[in-house]
């Protein structure tokens, strides 16, 4: 049983490796307003949260942080993810789950792909609830917390398999 977990986190490290680099490449295609969110449970009671959004969507701009006006709007949306982030993902509250690791980094342009100046963020967060998350249900407030952004493609990662869905408001359930 341990080794069949074992088995499925290297799977999941796996699936991230290739999302990282597939996000790396289709950088330029990146549409604003249009977010793409993968959660993995790694185990029956954990997972992973990971975020693509366009830096535009979540920041209103696109180059590195210059001005203090830029690096406050830097910071300010930084603290608001981390500090937030029962409201990027809605997880079932009976499941007593806890969030740590949380991560958000501004990703520089590829030296290829500085002429279109689009630049994205990631973040990523861990998840451990009390209670099993397969077959629970939860929402997206993401777009709530950051209103420009308007669509989101969630990748839904677990021991059954994996799927794909488009999510426009925050209220739409997914399910696991
Ligand atoms: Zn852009």
């Amino acid at each position: 049983m341990k080794h069949m977990t074992q088995t499925f986190v290297s799977l999941a490290a796996f699936l991230f490796a290739s999302f990282a680099i597939a996000g790396t490449q289709n950088h330029k295609a990146h549409v604003h307003g249009m977010g793409k969110l993968t959660i993995a449970l790694e185990t029956e009671k954990d997972g992973s949260v990971a975020l693509d959004i366009p830096a535009e969507s979540f920041l209103g701009f696109e180059h590195p942080a210059k001005t203090a006006s830029e690096k406050k709007t830097m910071k300010d949306a930084f603290d608001k993810f981390k500090n937030n982030l029962n409201s990027v993902v809605q997880f079932d509250p009976g499941l007593g789950c806890a969030f740590s690791d949380a991560k958000i980094e501004f990703e520089r342009p590829e030296p290829g792909a500085a002429e279109t100046g689009h630049a994205d963020l990631n973040a990523s967060y861990s998840v451990h609830c009390a209670k099993e998350l397969q077959g629970s249900s939860f929402h997206v407030p993401l777009m709530n917390l950051f209103p420009r952004i308007k669509q989101i493609s969630v990748q839904i990662i677990t021991q059954t398999g994996q799927t794909e869905n488009k999510v426009s408001h925050a209220e739409e359930t997914l399910k696991f």
